[in-house]
């Protein structure tokens, strides 16, 4: 569905991913994890289009969508998609002056043109999805950092995307306000949603992940099934970084 091929990405001398290439096929619930600083926060966002890659290429089924050449075909086929990658950030990243219906039905109304009704529609079944019917005219600040990124998952749902990337989404959490979050992520991933989890709940990595990304200096290290890359890493690397887990 969407993937990184060979992809760099430099900030001036500082090289933050090399070479990367990773594919997300429909249904995949990949789970990036990996010690800080290591590029994951960077690949997401070559991924979602927020950050341009110094070289390779970022494609959806097959169509280069960024890359380090620019070209107006490029641009075309990447606005095109733009709607289908949904993008949920560490700091829900909601709007403040829109109440919670606002911020939900906002992108559909803009973007997608959408008849107001049949936004309110969807939000409103996509509140209640989440858990927050009861908070659909309150404003953002108003609520916990749990329900606000409940909100922030149910604003991108509302596109309809093909993918949703999640970038640290329980970080900013305090731990009794992180497992609302996962419980409906583990819903999205049990409903066959495609999702790329930068995460660094392992819980959730190993029980609901379909496949673990292990990155370290901004290389792919190892990729492999949940289960095998906990109980059986095959580089170092990956079992020095299990081993201070526990
Ligand atoms: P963490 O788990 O701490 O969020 P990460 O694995 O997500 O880390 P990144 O956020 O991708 O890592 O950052 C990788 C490196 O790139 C870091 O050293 C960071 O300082 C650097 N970096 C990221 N964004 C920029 C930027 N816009 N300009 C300069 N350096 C950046």
């Amino acid at each position: 569905l969407i993937a990184a091929d060979g992809v760099s990405k430099s900030f001036g001398l500082t090289e933050v991913l090399r070479h990367v290439s990773l594919a997300v096929a429909a249904k995949d619930v990949v789970c990036v994890i990996g010690p800080s600083g290591s590029g994951k926060t960077t690949l997401l966002r070559c991924l979602a289009l927020l950050e341009q890659p110094s070289a390779g290429a970022v494609t959806m089924n097959g169509v280069t969508i960024a890359s380090a050449r620019d070209s107006s075909e490029q641009r075309r086929a990447a606005r095109e998609v733009r709607p289908d990658i949904g993008m949920v950030f560490q700091h829900f990243n909601l709007w403040p002056h829109m109440t919670v219906l606002g911020n939900v039905i906002e992108a559909p109304l803009r973007v997608k043109g959408t008849a107001r009704s049949e936004a309110i529609q969807k939000a409103e079944a996509l509140l209640a999805k989440v858990g927050l019917s009861d908070k659909r005219d309150v404003y953002p600040n108003r609520l916990s950092g749990g329900q606000q990124q409940r909100v922030a998952i149910a604003r991108a749902l509302a596109m309809s995307p093909k993918v949703l990337l999640f970038d640290e989404p329980t970080s900013a959490l305090d731990p009794e306000l992180r497992q609302e979050v996962l419980m409906v992520m583990r819903q999205l991933a049990g409903e066959g949603m495609t999702m790329l989890v930068v995460t660094h709940e392992m819980g959730f990595a190993r029980q609901v992940g379909t496949r673990v990304v292990f990155m370290d200096a901004g290389e792919i290290v190892e990729e492999a099934a949940p289960k095998t890359f906990f109980t059986a890493p095959s580089s170092e690397r990956a079992k020095r970084f299990i081993s201070q887990l526990q």
